[in-house]
C-alpha cells in the first residue's frame, strides 16, 4: 500500500479527537483565545450545554481579513513569534483550536481588527471555509459554534448529558475567570442569564478578592485561609478552606500553575497530604490555589488539552505545597466555621415559623421586646442575694472570660455540650470531640518531641485475644512499644501489657483500648506509610483517652478545655474533619427572634 499524507481535514478531524473531547474544551480554547487577543470582557452563550451552540463574544484585538483566514488552517498561530517552546507567553501557542473545532462543527467567526475600519466574517462547514464577507462586528471577535461532533458520530455519541456538559463548561469558565480576575466574563445558557462577573476595581489584589467572591462564594471567604509562600524562586498563593468546610468531591479545588487552570494530579495529591491529618478520606477541601514558578522549571506542554503539568523539581513543588498549607492550619486561630451556624438557624427557621402577629395584637406594656425583657428578667430574678459588689466582680470575670476567642463556659448540655458565651455570641463545643483532638495533638508533639511517655503497670494487664488476633498486635508490638504501649506474648491466647502511655494512665479501659487497635489495623492493614498507621494508632489512643460524652464537667473543667483548644493547633475539628465547636453570632440569635 502506497504511503500518503493524510487530508488536512482529517489531520484535522484526529486532532479534535484529542485536543476538543467535547464542548467545555471547545469553550476553553476560544475563550483562551480572547484572552490571548487582549480583551478585557468575555461573553459565552451556550445552548444545551453547548452541544448545539457556543457562542463567544470578546472584545479583544480582532484580525484582519488575511489572518481571518490562515487563522483556521492548521498550525498558524501568531503567538510563537520567538519560535521558542520554552517561551511562551499565551495560552494558546499551537495553532490547533480553531481548525480541528472548525473540521468538526459549523463555525462562524466575525472579526474586526482593531487598527482597521473594516470587519470581516467567514464561515466553515465541514472543514471547508467560505470566502471573507463584510461584516457588521462593532469590535473585537465573535466564535459561533454549531452542532459540535455533527460530522463525527462516533464522538457524538459519548457526549454526555446537557446537565453534565453544561456542568463542565460552568467549571472551565471558573477556572479561566479565577486567572483573569481583570477580565468581566459573562455567562449565558439557554437564554438565561447565569452569571455575570465584573470587573469593579483597578487595583489587582482587589480584583482577585472580588473574582474569589463571585466564583466561590462568600462563605468561602469566610471559612477559608490566605496562602502566600515563596520558596526556591517559587511562589504559592491563594486560599484553601478551613478543614471543616470541606466537600465530597476533589472538583472545588481550583489549582493553577503559572496562570494556567491545570488539574494536575501531582498538585492534588500534596493538597491532599497538607489535610491527612484534618480530614477524613473521602472529604476533600476547597481551594483556590495558584503556583507561580519559573518557566524553565516546568513544561506545560506535556498534554494537548494542557491540563498536566511536569515539574523538573517534584519534590521541591511537593514540599512548598505540604508546608505552606499545613503551615497556615496550624497558625489558624481557631476558629468555628461560620456556614455550620448559618444551616443551624436554617434548621430552626423549618421548624418554627415566625408568627407575624397583626399589629393590633400589641397589648399595652407588650408592645415592644425591650419591655418584654423587662418582664422576663423581673420574673427570673436570682433567689439568692449577692451584694452588688460582689455581682460586679462576677460580671467582670465573665467579661474577661468573653473577651478570650472561645468565650466563657456558661452551661454543658445533655452531658456533651458545652454553650459558651463570647462577645459576640455564642460557641457550642463537642467536648469529647474537641477534647479527643487535645489528646491527639499531645500525642503527636511528645512523638516527636521525646517520644511517648509511658506508664509501667506494677501487675502486667493479662488480656486474652484469639491466635489471629494476637498474631496481628505482635507484628505492631515495635511500632506500639514507640507509642507507649508494651505487649508482650503470655502463653497460648493471651497478650500481657506491661506499660500504657501515660496521658491515659487511670483512664482507659485497656481491653477495649487492645480491640480498637485491632480493628484499625486490620482495616488499614498494610500498604499504609508507617506514619500514617503510627497517626491511626495514635488517634485511637486519643479516642480511649478523651472525656466521654456523658461526663460531666464543671466550669472550671469547662473553660480549661476552652482555654487549651485556643492554644492547640488544628483543635477546630476532631481527627476526621468533623468540627469540635459550632458559632452562632449575637446577630444571627437576634435573627432567630426577628429581632433584625
Ligand atoms: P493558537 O491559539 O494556538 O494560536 P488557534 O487555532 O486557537 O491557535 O488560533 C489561531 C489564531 O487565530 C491565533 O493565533 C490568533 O491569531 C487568531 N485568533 C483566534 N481567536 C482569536 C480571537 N478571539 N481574537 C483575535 N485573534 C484570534
Ligand atoms: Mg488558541
Amino acid at each position: 500500500m502506497p504511503v500518503r499524507y493524510l487530508p488536512d481535514h482529517l489531520v484535522n478531524q484526529i486532532a479534535a479527537g484529542e485536543v476538543i473531547e467535547r464542548p467545555s474544551a471547545a469553550v476553553k480554547e476560544l475563550v483562551e483565545n480572547s484572552i490571548d487577543a487582549g480583551a478585557s470582557r468575555i461573553e459565552i452563550d451556550l445552548r444545551e450545554g453547548g452541544k448545539t451552540m457556543i457562542s463567544i463574544r470578546d472584545n479583544g484585538c480582532g484580525m484582519n481579513k488575511d489572518d481571518l483566514l490562515s487563522a483556521l488552517d492548521r498550525h498558524a498561530t501568531s503567538k510563537l513569534p520567538l519560535d521558542d517552546l520554552l517561551d511562551i507567553r499565551y495560552l494558546g501557542f499551537r495553532g490547533e483550536a480553531l481548525p480541528s473545532i472548525a473540521s468538526v462543527s459549523r463555525m462562524k467567526i466575525s472579526t474586526k481588527d482593531s487598527n482597521s475600519t473594516e470587519a470581516w466574517e467567514v464561515t466553515a462547514e465541514d472543514g471547508q471555509k467560505s470566502e471573507p464577507r463584510p461584516s457588521t462586528q462593532s469590535d473585537g471577535t465573535t466564535i459561533e459554534i454549531r452542532d459540535l461532533f455533527y460530522s463525527t458520530p462516533a464522538r457524538l455519541k459519548f457526549l454526555k448529558t446537557t446537565n453534565a456538559e453544561y456542568a463542565a463548561v460552568k467549571d472551565c469558565i471558573y477556572r479561566l475567570s479565577l486567572t483573569r480576575p481583570d477580565i468581566a466574563f459573562r455567562l449565558t445558557h439557554n437564554g438565561s442569564p447565569v452569571f455575570h462577573y465584573p470587573v469593579l476595581s483597578d487595583q489587582s489584589d482587589q480584583q482577585f478578592e472580588q473574582r474569589l467572591k463571585d466564583v466561590m462564594g462568600a462563605e468561602f471567604l469566610a471559612n477559608s485561609l490566605p496562602i502566600d509562600a515563596q520558596r526556591n524562586g517559587m511562589r504559592l498563593y491563594g486560599r484553601i478552606s478551613l478543614p471543616t468546610y470541606n466537600v465530597g468531591t476533589g472538583q472545588e479545588q481550583y489549582l493553577f500553575v503559572n496562570g494556567r487552570a491545570v488539574k494536575d494530579k501531582f498538585m492534588l495529591g500534596a493538597v491532599r497530604a497538607a489535610y491527612r491529618d484534618v480530614l477524613a478520606r473521602d472529604r476533600y477541601p476547597v481551594a483556590a490555589l495558584f503556583l507561580d514558578l519559573s518557566p524553565e522549571d516546568v513544561d506545560v506542554n506535556v498534554h494537548p488539552a494542557k491540563a498536566e503539568v511536569r515539574y523538573r523539581d517534584n519534590a521541591s513543588v511537593r514540599g512548598l505545597i505540604v508546608s505552606s498549607i499545613t503551615h497556615a492550619l496550624h497558625q489558624a486561630k481557631p476558629q468555628g466555621n461560620s456556614t455550620l451556624g448559618t444551616q443551624t438557624i436554617a434548621s430552626f427557621k423549618t421548624h418554627y415559623h415566625t408568627p407575624s402577629y397583626p399589629s393590633s395584637y400589641a397589648a399595652p406594656g407588650f408592645s415592644s421586646y425591650g419591655n418584654l425583657a423587662e418582664k422576663v428578667d423581673n420574673f427570673y430574678q436570682p433567689s439568692m442575694e449577692i451584694q452588688p459588689s460582689a455581682r460586679a466582680e462576677i460580671i467582670e470575670d465573665i467579661r474577661e472570660e468573653n473577651a478570650y476567642p472561645l468565650g466563657s463556659a456558661r452551661a454543658q448540655i445533655h452531658e456533651n455540650y458545652i454553650i459558651a458565651q463570647t462577645e459576640n455570641g455564642i460557641v457550642l463545643v463537642d467536648q469529647h470531640a474537641a477534647h479527643e483532638r487535645l489528646v491527639y495533638e499531645d500525642f503527636k508533639s511528645q512523638l516527636q518531641e521525646r517520644g511517648i511517655e509511658k506508664q509501667g503497670l506494677l501487675t502486667p494487664e493479662i488480656i486474652t485475644l484469639s491466635d489471629s488476633d494476637i498474631g496481628y498486635l505482635l507484628d505492631e508490638s515495635e511500632n506500639l512499644a514507640r507509642l507507649g504501649l508494651e505487649i508482650e506474648s503470655f502463653g497460648i491466647g493471651a497478650v500481657a501489657v506491661r506499660s500504657i502511655p501515660a496521658m491515659l494512665s487511670g483512664r482507659i479501659d485497656i481491653q477495649s483500648l487492645l480491640r480498637d487497635i485491632l480493628s484499625e489495623l486490620k482495616e488499614k492493614e498494610s500498604s499504609r506509610l508507617l506514619e500514617e498507621k503510627i497517626n491511626t494508632l495514635l488517634s485511637t489512643m486519643a479516642c480511649h483517652g478523651s472525656v466521654r460524652s456523658g461526663r460531666r464537667l464543671n466550669t472550671a473543667e469547662m473553660n480549661a478545655l476552652l482555654r487549651r483548644m485556643e492554644e492547640t493547633p488544628l483543635s477546630g475539628q476532631c481527627n476526621h474533619g468533623r468540627p469540635t465547636f459550632i458559632t452562632l453570632s449575637l446577630k444571627d440569635i437576634e435573627k432567630l427572634f426577628s429581632r433584625r
